[in-house]
């Protein structure tokens, strides 16, 4: 039975030659959404995504985009998988605990789809090395867990031309947006020198709900997918907070700074 109606859907939705069979029937519940359809999913297909952090929000991030069947995905880690990650960070088990995060991450994407391809960099970004790790991707997503190396993302992003989706969490409560494209802002617009240390919240001291990453990291995947293919409307000029005590969401309206920095003078 379940090979019938496999023949059935391949035959009604793949276009020829652009997907093989185990493609046609794996995105099948794409290519007959008709907002969707082979066009955005072949967009998918050639789509680059970069991962910087993969960790909380870097977990659900990758995992579904690999699903969706995005073509390139890189990741940017340096860390090695902690008992206390598990918590949240969705794609490592009990046995990849001391595994580099990349290497886990890879092994674990390419098992749930091998048509995508998973570049990783073992590597803390900085200074020197962030536009070379960036060039050639198409969307950039914000995982991190530190303010420096979101100040550093960002600028890169802007002065690449490269869209930035963007997510943080912190104990209940999450928020995203898209930075970088041009109708719209870019982190500095909204927060345009980083605070003080000492009154930068950290996660390790004071937690965050385990599952507060998966509902933010999935609105990034989410936005990441329609900034790929062209559909919906995207959260530019929007930033949506997440309350996860009380689920409720707030979206505030973001203008771009034309004194900004970094985005103001292009
Ligand atoms: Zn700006």
């Amino acid at each position: 039975m379940e090979q019938t109606a496999k023949s059935d859907c391949t035959h009604a939705t793949a276009p020829e030659g652009v997907f093989s069979n185990d493609e046609s029937w794996r995105y099948r519940r794409h290519l007959t959404l008709p907002e969707f359809g082979p066009e955005a999913q072949q967009k998918l297909k050639r789509g680059r995504v970069l991962l910087i952090g993969a960790g909380g929000l870097g977990s659900p991030v990758s995992i579904y985009l690999a699903a969706a069947g995005v073509g390139t995905i890189g990741l940017v880690d340096f860390d090695t998988v902690d008992l206390s990650n598990l918590q949240r960070q969705i794609l490592y088990t009990t046995q990849d605990i001391g595994r580099p995060k990349v290497q886990a991450a890879r092994d674990h994407l390419q098992a749930l789809n091998p048509h995508v391809d998973v570049q990783v960099h073992e590597t803390n970004l900085g200074r020197k090395n962030v536009a070379a790790i960036l060039q050639g991707y198409d969307v950039v997503v914000d995982g991190t867990d530190n303010i420096p190396t979101r100040y550093l993302l960002n600028d890169a992003c802007v002065q690449l031309g490269i869209p930035n989706v963007h997510g943080s969490v912190f104990r209940f409560e999450g928020r995203v947006t898209v930075f970088g494209m041009p109708q719209g802002p870019c982190y500095r617009c909204l927060y345009p020198d980083p605070p003080p240390p000492e009154l930068t919240p950290d996660c390790t001291e004071e937690g965050v709900l385990g599952v507060l990453p998966g509902l933010i990291g999935l609105m990034q995947a989410n936005e990441t997918i329609k900034l790929l293919t062209g559909i919906g409307r995207p959260l530019v000029g929007r930033l949506l907070m997440c309350d996860a005590w009380s689920l409720t969401f707030r979206e505030l309206q973001l203008a771009r700074n034309p004194e900004c920095a970094v985005c103001g003078k292009t």
